[in-house]
């Protein structure tokens, strides 16, 4: 479903960010993406969904070449994609319902069967009840959740989350965390990078990523052998 072919990526003045990746998710799979701050994982996140090229290498989607992509096929790749990418940028001047209701408004959906959907989409997260509040009324937790029922409300078959725990108290993060997997449950692809290790636990598989390359084990644990 997803598959990096020796992907590398260097920003202009910078050391690269991605070295030689070779990866590949199957559908269905719930991947975690962790290493430090800065070892590549948004910029990994940011190449499945186009907004990154890579320098050299491949990046496939559902059997496309992203490199090969025309700006007319990007719809299409975006439509398979549930984004929650920091910061989540609800718009603050409408209701809660309203921005989940948003990209199915953009993509000409009658607004009966979207606000249908937004509303199945935000019980899914738990916040139904909130439909017509400001999200700004909401705490920290219950924005990104609303964040991932926007996300979701087009039925994606791929859900990429960058950090989406991050500035999170343990109880909302778990919350978000649960949201997401219950996702992984119905059968959507999810990858989700975060440097939260209480959240690997017992997390199916875990990739880990260090200053762009890829390690089977994180420096913590492989310092900790040593000393
Ligand atoms: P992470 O998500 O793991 O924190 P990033 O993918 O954000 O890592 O960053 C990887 C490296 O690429 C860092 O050294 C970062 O400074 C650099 N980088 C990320 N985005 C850009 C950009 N738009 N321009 C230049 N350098 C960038
Ligand atoms: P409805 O038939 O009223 O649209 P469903 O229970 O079939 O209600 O779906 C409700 C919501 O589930 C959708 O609006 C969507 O937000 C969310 N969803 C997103 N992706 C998926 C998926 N792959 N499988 C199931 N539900 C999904």
């Amino acid at each position: 479903m997803i598959e990096f072919h020796r992907v590398s990526k260097h920003y202009a003045r910078n050391a690269a960010a991605l070295s030689d990746i070779d990866l590949r998710i199957d559908k269905g799979e719930l991947v975690f993406l962790s290493g430090p701050s800065g070892a590549g994982k948004s910029t990994l996140l940011r190449m499945i969904a186009a907004m990154e090229r890579p320098t050299s290498g491949t990046v496939t989607v559902n059997g496309q070449d992203i490199g090969k992509l025309k700006p007319s096929g990007l719809p299409w790749l975006r439509r398979n994609l549930g984004l929650i990418f920091q910061p989540h940028s609800l718009l603050t001047d409408r209701s809660v319902l309203a921005n989940v209701m948003l990209p199915l408004m953009v993509t000409g959906t009658p607004r009966a069967d979207a606000e249908k959907r937004a509303r199945a989409a935000l019980d899914k997260v738990g916040l139904l009840g909130h439909a017509a509040s400001e999200p700004l009324a909401l705490s920290g937790g219950e924005q990104q959740r609303v964040a991932i029922a926007r996300a979701i409300v087009n039925r994606p078959q791929i859900i990429l989350a960058d950090e989406p725990t991050a500035n999170l108290d343990r109880a909302s993060a778990n919350r978000v965390m649960s949201a997401l997997k219950a996702f992984h449950g119905v059968g959507v692809t999810c990858l989700i990078a975060t440097h939260d290790e209480s959240m690997l636990r017992d997390a199916p598989r875990v990739i880990y990523l260090e200053r762009g390359r890829l390690v089977d084990f994180p420096a913590e644990e492989m310092n900790a052998e040593v000393t």
